[in-house]
């Protein structure tokens, strides 16, 4: 065995279905042994509530889910972990909902501003528009501006500077675009916003796969789903810079967590680590990169993003491990059925993509560090099968 199916043979599900090629990660990852078992581990030795007991299960408890949140810290390349706050939610979705609906609404007031990804997924737009529109019927008028971008789908960091107003209170922004698959180059956007606004970063397709790093990035919020970092389903996080405490009191705060699904991120973190992010995102992107290469010389496909258009002095956009194409005949509902009736399991619809997204269905395969390259060959083989076919 070598390294890469050593790593493999770490996820019982694949050993379970062998004829499998799961090519789906971007919705949610499979997850390690090391994960399952810290969660039966958990729930066999000591399950109890979280903050409330004088006993030890219940301690034991309250330990484990303060230890997770220090690890998140760790993971983050928190500078300042004294003063952050990180609260465990059940993914990307309500966590960018209660950044909105819990900080960023009482925040604001009369005529200010806002910036908004409208080609993002619909996680990252929604809240935000939903926050202006209570205040609107209070009678406090917030602009919500669209975020530009540029013909690569890269977010246009010059635009974007020349909207910034005095009233600018808050900008969302996006890792990994969960359908181009491209690094949206954030460092870019605090440099165009200047110091004291704050940033929101959705890492639901960038956690697991590439460092995400607080002091590198200069953001205010990183919201992930740990579901998609090979933690439980029903898992995800908000990391606020200095918001530790009262400052920031999500809905459900005092409410029962998830433990097991706590416990199983911070295993979840464990094991990404010790594998090496480097690692994972050097695999990814060289199989999206292969997967690329091969549609690109079928003319029967389009692969979505890849005509570009850099301005000389735009960082080229990476492209990371989520391809995403459309068959010039073939529907894209309909080729997710043939590639899912040879076990090939891909994603097949809009994608969930905000309202300037794209307007027809595509094809997305989306590959984490399980992946191999003979699963990547097997769908090259199938799609070439179908060049030139309605
Ligand atoms: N943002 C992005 C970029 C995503 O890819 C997803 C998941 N497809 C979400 C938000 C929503 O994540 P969840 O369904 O885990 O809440």
């Amino acid at each position: 065995m070598d390294d890469a199916d050593k790593l493999r043979a770490q996820f019982p599900i694949f050993a379970a279905h062998p004829e499998v090629a799961y090519l789906d990660s971007a919705a949610t990852a499979q997850k390690p042994q090391a994960v399952l078992d810290a969660v039966v581990d958990y729930l066999t030795t000591s399950n109890a509530n979280a903050g409330r007991g004088t006993y030890t299960w219940a301690n034991r408890t309250t330990a484990r889910i303060d230890a997770a949140r220090e690890r998140l810290r760790a993971f983050l390349d928190d500078p300042e972990p004294g003063r952050s706050g990180v609260h465990f939610v059940s993914g990307t979705t309500e966590g960018l909902r209660s950044v909105a609906l819990d900080w960023l609404a009482p925040q604001l007031r009369d005529g200010d501003e806002i910036i908004v990804p409208f080609a993002d997924h619909r996680a990252n737009t929604l809240p935000w528009l939903e926050v202006a529109e209570l205040l609107g019927r209070q009678g406090i008028r917030i602009t919500v501006r669209p975020m530009p971008y540029d013909a690569a789908h890269d977010y246009d960091h010059r635009q974007l500077a020349a909207l910034i107003t005095e009233r600018t209170r808050f900008i969302a922004v996006t890792h990994v675009h969960h359908v181009y698959g491209g690094d949206m180059n954030v460092h870019r956007i605090r440099a165009a916003a200047g110091p004291g606004i704050p940033i929101c970063l959705d890492a639901a397709q960038s956690i697991g796969h590439l460092p995400v790093s607080v002091t590198d990035l200069d953001v205010d919020f990183v919201v992930f789903s740990g579901h998609k970092a090979m933690a439980l389903p029903g898992t995800g996080a908000v990391w606020a810079r200095n918001q530790r405490g009262p400052a920031y009191t999500p809905g459900g705060w005092s409410g029962t967590p998830n433990t097991s699904g706590i416990v199983s991120l911070a295993a979840a973190l464990d094991w990404l680590d010790e594998v090496g992010l480097e690692r994972i995102e050097e695999w990814t992107v060289a199989l999206a990169a292969r997967l690329t290469d091969a549609l690109c010389r079928l003319p029967s496909y389009e692969v979505l993003g890849c005509q570009r258009s850099l301005a000389a002095d735009s960082p080229v956009q990476k492209r990371r491990g989520i391809v995403t194409f459309r068959h010039h005949d073939i529907g894209s509902n309909d080729l997710g059925f043939i590639l899912a009736s040879d076990a090939m399991m891909v994603r097949a619809d809009d994608h969930c993509q905000g309202e300037d997204g794209e307007k027809t269905t595509s094809v997305r395969v989306s590959l984490h560090v399980y992946n191999t390259v003979d699963e990547v060959e097997r769908l090259i083989a199938a799609l070439t099968a179908l060049e030139n076919r309605r």
